[in-house]
């Protein structure tokens, strides 16, 4: 027999992770009731499947929802980092100087996923339910009017004005009401591990991200002096791996160049990884309920966006559907809104991240741009903006960066690839990633 079966919020979040915990804080500060559910019943559950390299195009969000304060608290790493390529390393803060481009922060999930959920249930406005686990969508006239579930000592339904589905990239939410979803291959696996006592190079703690081309790794600092290192590597080499994952990943990171010294440092971690992680672009919004975070799009763990669109798409709900909560038509229009705006903001970037995942060499535009970037230090800050997510395809592509680009690299791009940046380079909204097709039919 269902309990609570007449309790009734503005709003109901399913998943109270980074997504789902912005939302509820954010949501609650502008007056609406939120219930948040959690299937895991721990307040210090974490997700171990991230190397947790917060962009800085989330640094509004996280500074709006207090984070930002409390990640200084915990020693959180300001982070910024620098780009080894075969033309040079890309050094974005060979100008500026440490500390003066926009900064996300680098943080273990341990420290961050509770102190978030900390901050979610200590909202005045948030009822934050820790082991509930939603396996039921509630309907009325094709509408989504709330959740069912099950609790360690019983079943629970909760009625809700807006549903939302922020329970990650196999998203409950998304597979009960049938969203129409994207599925693009990642041809890249990675392994991961936790070192103490990795030294930085000039005592700074910047990542360092090796675009091996087609292989990838980086090596991150973070809070209390813990370094992640991970590979990220094409498909092709899963036969290197698949005797001895352990001395293939220790092999690999040994092999990088000025690479970290790990034959003197502490491992206080088994090596973590995952083989196949395909993205996944979903329709983020259906009748009465709306999708955030990786519930909306899972993009490739390489391009480290997860966690800043975590969150921001989580603002960008609040934004639009917020001031609508009271009335049906003004919540469609405003979930329409969210749609959009969702499509807009990651499409571009979406579809250049899914390209590459193919992992295919560099392209052209690639190549040329990323060996400007090592040559010159106006073109690596700009190569780092953009790589923060902090600028538009467009804006990356402007002329006068093209044109600076082709000064500084001494050889033009071809009229093949000149004819392709006319045309909208890939990723501008003329050539977006499938949102098309996904928003058609996005709210009634
Ligand atoms: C190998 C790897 C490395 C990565 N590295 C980075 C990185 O460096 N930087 C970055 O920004 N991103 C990274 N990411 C991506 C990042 O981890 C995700 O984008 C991010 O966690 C998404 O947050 P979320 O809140 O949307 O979903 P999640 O963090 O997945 O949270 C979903 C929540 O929903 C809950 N839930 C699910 N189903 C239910 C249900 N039925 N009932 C109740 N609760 C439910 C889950 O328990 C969980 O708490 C990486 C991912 C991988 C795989």
């Amino acid at each position: 027999m269902p309990e609570n079966m007449t309790d009734t919020y503005d709003v109901v979040i399913n998943g109270a992770s980074v997504a789902g915990c912005s939302a509820a804080i954010l949501f609650a500060r502008r007056g609406a009731r939120v219930a948040l559910l959690e299937r895991r019943s721990s307040m210090s559950a974490h997700k171990v499947l991230c190397t947790h390299y917060i962009q800085a195009s989330a640094h509004p969000v996280m500074t709006e929802i207090g984070l930002a304060d409390a990640l200084d608290g915990v020693g959180a790493i300001r982070n910024s980092a620098d780009y080894w390529t075969k033309w040079g390393w890309i050094k974005p803060e060979a100008r500026t100087g440490p500390g003066v481009l926009p900064h996300g922060y680098s943080v273990r999930r341990e420290t961050l996923d509770p102190l978030l959920r900390r901050l979610a249930a200590e909202t005045e406005g948030v009822d934050l339910k820790p082991g509930h686990t939603v396996g039921e969508l509630l309907t009325e006239d094709g509408w989504v009017t709330g959740v069912a579930g099950t609790t360690a000592g019983g079943t629970f339904a909760l009625r809700a004005r807006l549903v939302v589905g922020a329970d990650g990239k196999d998203s409950t939410v998304a597979r009960l009401a049938g969203t129409p979803a994207e599925i693009s291959e990642n041809n890249r696996f990675s392994y991961f591990a936790y070192y103490r006592g990795i030294t930085h190079p000039e005592g700074r703690t910047s990542a360092r991200v090796y675009y091996l081309d087609p292989d990838n790794a980086y090596v991150m600092p973070n809070e209390d002096g813990v370094t992640v290192i991970a590979a990220v590597l094409s498909k092709q080499r899963l036969d290197d791996f698949k005797d001895d994952i352990e001395g293939a990943y220790l092999d690999l990171v040994r092999s990088l160049p000025e690479a970290p010294d790990i034959d003197n440092a502490e491992r206080i971690s088994k090596v973590i990884g995952t083989v196949n992680y395909p993205l996944i672009s979903r329709r983020p919004t259906g009748t009465g309920y709306a999708l955030i975070g990786d519930a909306a799009l899972t993009s490739d763990p390489l391009s480290a966006v997860g966690c800043a669109w975590a969150m921001q798409s989580a603002s960008w709900l609040v934004e639009a559907a917020a001031p609508a909560l009271a009335d049906d038509d003004r919540l469609s229009a405003a979930l329409a809104a969210y749609a959009r705006r969702h499509a807009t903001e990651t499409g571009p970037h979406q579809h250049l991240i899914a390209d590459y995942a193919t992992a295919r060499p560099f392209n052209e535009i690639e190549a040329f741009m990323f060996e400007a970037a090592a040559k010159d230090s106006r073109m690596a800050e700009h190569f780092h903006v953009f790589g923060s997510r902090l600028m538009t395809v467009e804006d990356f592509m402007a002329p006068d960066m093209v044109a600076r680009a082709e000064k500084v690299n001494g050889w033009s791009l071809s009229e093949e690839a000149l004819r392709t940046l006319a045309e909208g380079a890939p990723g501008t909204p003329a050539q977006q990633h499938g949102h098309d097709d996904l928003l058609e039919g996005a709210a009634r």
